[in-house]
């Protein structure tokens, strides 16, 4: 008999709908536990974001992140406000975590879900399966830069994209690892060291140097924008990808509505080194517009609850979860809106739990 396991989970609803699809993460969480022996959930909920701006004058807590710090992991939902400029939403709560934390791995997966009509599907076979590396602690949202003479015709501003060596060769080194452990063992560098001589010409230079360490990986390398037409045109011709903090941003996005919606895919910020917790989120923002209706798309936590599950090694948990998330979306009646389907979120996430107790 293994020990039973009990996990401490912080929840980081946010804002928007961060605070529908959470509780419903949450549910899910706690169903599969009351379904397996040995695992057990304790939540800790954080009401960070927005709301708690416009009371304290900060996204968080200047302890917060002591308060996080024992976690075995985050479960985090959106910050983003009409009402509160997005860089201060940004810096101020999910960028602290991931740089207080040193969650230098952001990890996106993309697949074509049974049952999704995904744009992809015309040109891709259905079991199309990426995983997008980004990095996630320097490069272009370093925050190194800044603005001269406001306002007057002389004035200059830069963003500065700083990379270093170190910083560097630890993600191409999680990348290869990530790729040599995935059965094709297919990596794609992507670059734009044509256009910019500098930094990416050393990421260029340390990608090569690092493939050595993995003879058995096959890579090649790409450009951002020759990527882009590439996950359009070849998609089988990838499988993991690793970019730079920005160009991943944009590579995952296109990633997401290639797959169908914005609405279902997740993400790990990791901490691959396991000093901190590392934090977990459906991609998509705050989505003002369908707040508070009932409507969000649960299925971008319950994926993230999967990568959690396996980041914590519960291997046979997450499984579970994304079986019973993939016979849901097979079935167009439990289709969202932004799917095309008229289902909510209530019932979304009670179908889930539903087939994670079949009899
Ligand atoms: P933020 O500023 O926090 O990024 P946003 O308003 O830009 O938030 P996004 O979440 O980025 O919103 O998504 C853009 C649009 O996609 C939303 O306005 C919403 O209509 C739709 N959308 C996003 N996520 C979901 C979801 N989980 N379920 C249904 N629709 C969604
Ligand atoms: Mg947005």
């Amino acid at each position: 008999m293994s020990a039973r396991k009990s996990y401490r989970i912080a929840c980081i609803p946010g804002d928007g709908i961060g605070k529908e699809v959470i509780p419903a993460g949450q549910q899910v969480l706690q169903a599969l536990a009351a379904s397996q022996d040995g695992l057990r959930f304790e939540f800790q909920s954080f009401g960070w974001g927005g709301d708690w701006y416009r009371e304290h004058g900060e996204m968080m807590p200047a302890d917060g992140l002591e308060a996080l710090r024992g976690m075995d992991a985050i479960l985090f939902g959106s910050a983003g406000d009409p009402d509160i400029p997005d860089h201060v939403t940004l810096w101020g709560l999910r960028l602290k975590i991931c740089q207080g934390f040193d969650q230098y791995a952001n990890v996106r997966p993309t697949r074509i879900l049974p049952g999704i009509d995904a744009p992809l599907k015309r040109c891709a076979p259905a079991d199309l399966d990426w995983v997008i590396v980004r990095e996630n602690s320097e490069g272009e949202y370093a925050g190194v830069g800044g603005r001269a003479h406001q306002g007057h015709p002389i004035e200059v501003a830069t963003d500065v994209s700083m990379m270093t060596r170190a910083g560097v060769e630890r993600i191409m080194r999680y990348a290869f690892r990530l790729a040599q452990a995935r059965p094709r063992k297919l990596l794609t560098v992507v670059t734009k060291s044509n256009a910019q001589r500098h930094a990416m010409v050393m990421w260029d230079e340390i990608a090569v140097q690092v493939s050595r360490e993995f003879p058995d990986v096959k890579w090649d390398k790409e450009l951002v924008d020759a990527c882009t037409a590439r996950m359009v045109n070849r998609p089988a011709s990838l499988d993991t990808l690793v970019a730079t903090n920005l160009h991943a941003d944009i590579l995952s996005d296109l990633a997401a509505a290639l797959a169908g919606s914005l609405g279902i895919a997740p993400t790990g910020n990791i901490d691959p080194e396991r000093r901190y917790p590392s934090m977990f989120e459906p991609i998509h923002g705050s989505a003002f517009d369908i707040m508070g209706k009932g409507l969000a798309n649960p299925v971008g936590t319950f994926w993230s609850c999967v990568m959690l599950l396996e980041h914590l090694g519960e291997r046979a948990a997450a499984q579970r979860l994304m079986q019973a998330i993939e016979a849901v979306t097979a079935d167009s009646r439990l289709h969202t809106r932004d799917l095309g389907g008229r289902a909510g979120t209530a019932e979304v996430t009670a179908a889930v739990i539903h087939r994670l107790h079949p009899r």
